[in-house]
């Protein structure tokens, strides 16, 4: 009988895996699960750079399309399956190629995307950077006006790291509706419930709401905070996903989630269709050649300057 037929267990998905040889890579925000039985868990950023450096021939990706596309664009020779074909983002949706257009006839300025973003609208990008590197990245370029996109709240943080001026693009639409809703009352209702604990916000969080967390960072930078940090307890503002990982890592801390933070398009996968994506050995990842080309040097150019960065710290 086929597992589809009954339910999957984590170990089922692990063993399939080594029989077909595949490297499982997940996002941080995928049900605990699968974070388990993941070779490699991380942030955008961290993935992207550790599917170059493997060389397994196969790959099952476990979080949304413009990150599956991304694995491929680097790894042109490789398969790379999803386990559904609509795990998608919609503030990576909400820029257009016609919109960057647009706007760079519009201020004739460097357009620096977010990586969560449509494939073709990095091919339109003079350099790609994620939410651990978007400071680095708009500081490293010269010029002071920036185009940047999709999200308009890194957008606002960086514009405030960096005193540039960083204009948003598409504007108000552009947003993370899992960071972008988040209530001030309901983190200031968790900050008298615990007095005693820090606050760790991402970047794609608002403004008001990064006035009041004591660290903003990526996922990849909340992973190592609490080792700085005197703290016990930790109000986490971002996806619920990070929390199963946080707890790993620091197994005598307390990692508070705020309620609602959770996206439904990363949770899309689940055991019963990992299994099936191993067994069937789809849904394959495929990315217009040229566009990929294109795409691929604006991903490599944030590489560069991050791993410069790296050397000069
Ligand atoms: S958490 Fe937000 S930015 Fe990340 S994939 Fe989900 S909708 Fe997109």
């Amino acid at each position: 009988m086929l597992k589809s037929a009954v339910s999957v267990r984590p170990e089922d998905i692990r063993k399939l895996a080594d029989e077909k040889g595949y490297v499982i890579v997940a996002h941080n925000y995928q049900i605990p699960e699968l974070q388990e039985i993941a070779d490699y868990l991380g942030d955008s950023l961290q993935l992207a750079r550790m599917v170059t450096k493997i060389d397994a021939k196969k790959i099952l990706f476990l979080g949304v399309d413009f990150m599956a596309e991304v694995m491929k664009v680097l790894n042109p020779e490789k398969k790379i399956i999803v386990p559904v074909r609509h795990s998608t983002c919609p503030m990576a949706n909400s820029l257009t190629v016609e919109d960057v257009i647009k706007f760079k006839e519009k201020y004739n300025a460097p357009f620096v995307v977010y990586v969560n973003s449509r494939t073709e609208v990095k091919a339109y990008a003079d350099v790609v950077c994620t939410s651990a590197n978007a400071v680095d990245v708009v500081k490293a370029i010269d010029s002071d006006t920036i185009l940047f996109g999709p999200d308009k709240n890194l957008a606002s943080y960086v514009a405030e790291k960096t005193g540039k001026n960083i204009i948003p693009i598409p504007g108000e639409t552009g947003y993370c509706y899992v960071h972008n809703y988040i209530k001030e009352e309901e983190i200031k209702k968790l900050i008298v419930q615990h007095p005693d604990a820090e606050i760790m916000a991402h970047p794609e969080v608002p403004k008001n709401i990064r006035d009041l967390a004591h660290f903003v960072g990526s996922t990849s930078q909340m992973e190592k905070y609490p080792a700085k940090s005197q703290a016990t307890k930790f109000i986490v503002v971002t996806e619920i996903g990070m929390i199963a990982k946080l707890k790993k890592l620091y197994p005598e801390r307390e990692f508070i989630p705020v309620t609602g933070m959770v996206c439904y398009n990363m949770k899309k996968n689940n055991l019963k269709n990992t299994y099936l994506s191993l067994l069937e050995e789809s849904v394959e990842v495929l990315v217009d050649e040229e566009i990929a080309k294109k795409a691929k040097i604006a991903i490599e150019r944030m590489l560069e300057i991050t791993e410069s960065k790296e050397v000069k710290r």
